[in-house]
């Protein structure tokens, strides 16, 4: 049985206050994974990671589940053990964990922050040395940090799942979510990295869930936006937005209760939303969504357009999903960002925080349509 990172003595990956802006969590470990290196080279990833079914050295892979930590979660055939072949669904800690659940003298109610809206800065302590109180300031980064395998197939990306299977893997992606939810943990960022160019160092199909005891810097930014907006217009930002859409120039595509399209604000070439078209649970929150098969159809349709118009590029699609502690009756809503990786993050885009899209978000929807 491989140990992970965060069964190590010692391991304790902690979230650094930035007195200039974000804060970072610090895991050593994570950059030093054997497994990747050698799927970073030129010719690694690739060679193995649109083709084969099954690769022998792939820990996600059906048969090597002795290479993984001890699965938390699967959806197995009756009668199938835990932690071997037989699951279509599997989760397992994270190898190289960048959130730790508590543990050790460190993680007491004093030093870190509390749930809800805190940040790193909360109870952040002054280091030694004479430094000025919160210039250097850390805290255990604290939560869960876990691996959804979308398949036992070593190939099957979100374009090659399939309705049945995707509405599978959406159904464990709510079922982890709704836990981290009862832990009392704040918010989880759920994203899919397929392909090297999205971060993705392992190709088998996956998404990462980072379930924190604080709600992240951004998400909480969005939040107040979204608030504000409801507070000067009278109804919530997703929803005029949504609305606006429907029958628009960069509408790509529909299925029963949601809508699919181009962003006008797009960050990247081709960039698509998915959102309900009107508010799909009481919280708004994405584990309580009942548009699971409707999302497995659309989210595989396109995934499909965007593989045909952009010739299979890298992906990522992330989750903006509404904190787990939200009270009922909240204005906000979840919906899912589709992000082919086909420009690289350059100077300017560091520098400002402004990203240059060289497609119209109007053309790559009209383009994302014919294909
Ligand atoms: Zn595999």
């Amino acid at each position: 049985m491989s140990e992970g990172r965060g069964s190590a003595p010692g391991y304790r990956p902690v979230l650094r206050h930035n007195p200039f802006g974000l804060p970072s969590v610090v895991a050593e470990g994570r950059s030093f994974r054997p497994h990747d290196s050698r799927r970073h080279s030129p010719e690694g990833e690739d060679r193995v990671s649109r083709t084969a079914h099954h690769d022998p050295s792939c820990p996600f892979c059906e048969g090597n589940e002795d290479q993984t930590p001890p699965e938390v979660d699967a959806f197995r055939r009756a009668g199938t053990a835990q932690d071997s072949p037989g699951w279509s669904v599997r989760v397992v800690p994270n190898l190289y964990p960048a959130f730790l659940p508590d543990s050790g003298p460190d993680s007491g109610p004093d030093t870190g922050p509390a749930s809800g809206n805190s940040s790193v800065k909360a109870g952040a302590t002054a280091s030694a040395g004479g430094h000025p109180a919160g210039l250097f300031a850390e805290v255990p980064a604290r939560g869960r940090h876990e691996v959804a395998i979308h398949s036992p197939d070593h190939a099957a990306r979100l374009a090659d799942l399939g309705p049945e299977r995707l509405g599978v893997t959406i159904e464990m992606w709510q079922k982890r979510l709704s836990v981290h939810s009862d832990e009392g943990l704040a918010y989880t960022v759920l994203a899919v990295n397929e392909g090297r160019e999205a971060g993705a160092s392992l190709a088998h199909p996956h998404a990462q869930l980072f379930a924190t005891d604080f709600v992240p810097p951004a998400v909480s930014e969005e939040l107040d936006r979204r608030e504000d907006w409801r507070a000067h217009h009278g109804r919530p930002l997703l929803e005029a937005t949504v609305e606006a859409e429907a029958e628009g120039p960069r509408r790509v595509d529909a299925e029963a209760g949601l809508l699919a399209w181009t962003p006008y604000w797009s960050r990247t070439r081709y960039e698509v939303w998915i959102a309900p078209l009107e508010p799909d649970s009481e919280s708004g929150a994405f584990r309580e969504s009942t548009n699971r098969d409707s999302l497995a159809e659309l989210l595989g349709r396109v995934t499909r357009r965007i593989r045909d118009a952009v010739r299979d590029p890298a992906l990522n699609v992330v989750l903006s999903d509404v904190p787990h502690g939200l009270v009922p009756g909240n204005p906000s809503s979840w919906y899912l960002r589709i992000l082919p990786r086909t420009q690289v993050e350059a100077g300017y885009e560091l520098g400002s925080g402004v990203h240059i899209v060289t497609v119209s978000p109007e053309q790559a929807a009209a383009d994302l349509r014919e294909a």
